[in-house]
């Protein structure tokens, strides 16, 4: 069952001058199409610069497309208006390169982990603080972590808590942009291995953007190929990464 469809996605970044007027456009994203199953992981690999950021951070509406559909839980993400999508980026999250991204450095890793289910107004101080306790366990603390500021913790391991941020709100699908590019390879096995078995136990579906082909290898079911803007090939991972 489609969890998410993305059809004819393009974004175009205009090139101004120092006056402020149009003189181009840098073509990002040209017209990609693909589609994201419920529990599987879909591989965007291609190398820097080819626009796979720019479809990630697209469908969150982080940036505006230029046009476009995305269809997930039936409707289209991009006739939202950005006041609506609140209800959207409630099952549609997002874990980034830079776990800093999404951590404030200045609030307890427990309070961040815990902050959507409060903006969403679910639960109880009592009732937030058991599910954040609840989620440090499934990311490999212990409830003493709770307390702790991001900066006490390692770059691996506030990935970690980047992760379990981002399931707070039991999403459908988590959209992970480059989540184990910056970090030691043996380090990346580990994240990989966790984000494989919170696929599991939740049936979440995962948009895996990486450069690093040996990364979406192991956890891409199927993968889809950018260059250039465009998305020049999509199919099984085996059958990928087995082309000649
Ligand atoms: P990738 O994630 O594959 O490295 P990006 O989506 O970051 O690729 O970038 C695709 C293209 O869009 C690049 O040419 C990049 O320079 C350009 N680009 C990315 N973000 C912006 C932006 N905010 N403004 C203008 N151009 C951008
Ligand atoms: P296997 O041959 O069973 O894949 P490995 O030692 O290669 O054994 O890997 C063990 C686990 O670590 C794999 O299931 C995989 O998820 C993860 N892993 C290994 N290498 C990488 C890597 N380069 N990037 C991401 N994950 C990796």
């Amino acid at each position: 069952k489609p969890i998410l469809e993305v059809q004819n996605l393009k974004k175009y970044y205009p090139i101004r001058t120092a006056l402020g007027k149009t003189k181009g456009y840098i073509k990002a994203v040209q017209d990609i199409s693909f589609t994201i199953y419920e529990g599987e992981t879909f591989g965007l690999v291609g190398e820097s610069g080819c626009g796979k950021s720019t479809a990630g951070r697209s469908l969150l509406r982080l940036i505006e497309p230029t046009s476009g559909e995305a269809y997930f839980n039936g409707e289209d993400i991009f006739q939202h208006h950005k006041r609506s999508l609140k209800k959207v980026r409630k099952d549609l999250q997002m874990i980034f390169q830079d776990p800093n991204t999404s951590l404030d450095p200045r609030k307890k890793v427990g309070f961040s982990i815990e902050e959507a289910l409060k903006i969403h107004k679910i639960g109880t101080n009592q009732e937030r603080k058991q599910i954040a306790l609840q989620l440090l366990k499934k990311v490999g603390f212990t409830e003493d972590h709770y307390d702790r500021f991001p900066h006490e913790f390692s770059g691996g391991q506030r990935q970690r808590i980047g992760i379990a941020r981002a399931l707070v709100l039991n999403p459908k699908l988590i959209i992970c942009d480059e989540p184990v590019s910056a970090l030691d390879v043996s380090i990346q096995a580990q994240i990989i291995n966790l984000l494989k078995q919170l696929q599991k136990e939740f049936n979440i579906s995962y948009l895996f953007i990486a450069h690093d082909l040996s990364v979406v290898r192991h956890i891409a079911d199927r993968v889809g190929v950018m260059y250039l803007g465009h998305l020049v090939e999509q199919g099984n991972t085996d059958d990928i990464f087995s082309n000649p």
